[in-house]
């Protein structure tokens, strides 16, 4: 699955540069390195890889910059980023999910975890590529049904309201992937001004009491957002 996947890594400290790269290219990742934000990003730019692990605080330009203008660029905004962050940059991270990173791995992290995420990034952008808005998503025992608005957990239907179900839904199209609130708001209410409750934590909420028995869907990212458990 990896071979011939290249990935630009964008890291100003050597030692954790060092790190990612030795470990992603153990995995048979091709990688390209930049300490530093320009060169970084003209190096994305030249290579186009399959992916980016991006630092977010960078001599030159800082990783949402970086960030902002790939996605910004039609040549470059399907390249799926992994943001490497340190503690106390939820707000930071925050802004990269909205701006369209895909992921992020913090500081301190273990190879085992950031070759996991990697790989599950490039999965899900395969996934995504082809079956998004499929009316159909079936995972371990559970079943969400987009035209009958309809849930199933281990054969057994759930009852939720529109709002619930489209949130429910959202989350599971892309199953490990971390949403934060207002990015769930937006899918979730759209333009719709009527909408009462705009908390998502209440719907959340609402939507665990009908779905959680002994397994849980929904996790709690402190600080940044949702996702949906990558059970798949
Ligand atoms: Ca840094």
């Amino acid at each position: 699955m990896v071979a011939n996947k290249q990935i630009v890594v964008v890291e100003d400290e050597p030692d954790i540069l060092e790190v990612l790269s030795y470990n992603l290219k153990r995995e048979g990742f091709e990688v390209f390195a930049s300490l530093d934000g320009e060169e970084g990003l003209a190096l994305i730019r030249q290579k186009k890889p399959d992916l980016v692990l991006l630092d977010l605080m960078l001599p030159g330009m800082d990783g949402l910059d970086i960030c902002r203008q790939l996605k910004a660029d039609e040549q470059t905004q399907v390249i799926p980023i992994i943001m490497v962050t340190a503690k106390g940059e939820e707000s930071d991270i925050v802004s990269g999910l909205e701006i369209g990173a895909d992921d992020y791995v913090a500081k301190p992290f273990s190879p085992k975890e950031l070759v996991a995420r990697v790989k599950a990034v490039i999965r899900r952008e395969k996934y995504t590529k082809t079956d998004f808005n499929k009316k159909q998503i079936v995972l371990n025992g559970l079943l969400i049904d987009a035209d009958k608005h309809k849930v199933e957990i281990d054969a057994v239907e759930v009852s939720l309201t529109a709002t619930e179900f489209r949130l429910f839904y959202y989350l599971a199209s892309q199953p490990g992937r971390v949403f934060s609130r207002e990015q769930l708001l937006d899918y979730a209410f759209g333009n719709d001004a009527a909408i009462v409750d705009r908390n998502i934590d209440v719907h959340i909420r609402a939507i665990r009491k009908k779905t959680e028995g002994d397994r849980s869907f929904i996790e709690t990212i402190r600080g940044v957002g949702y996702r949906f458990s990558d059970i798949s």
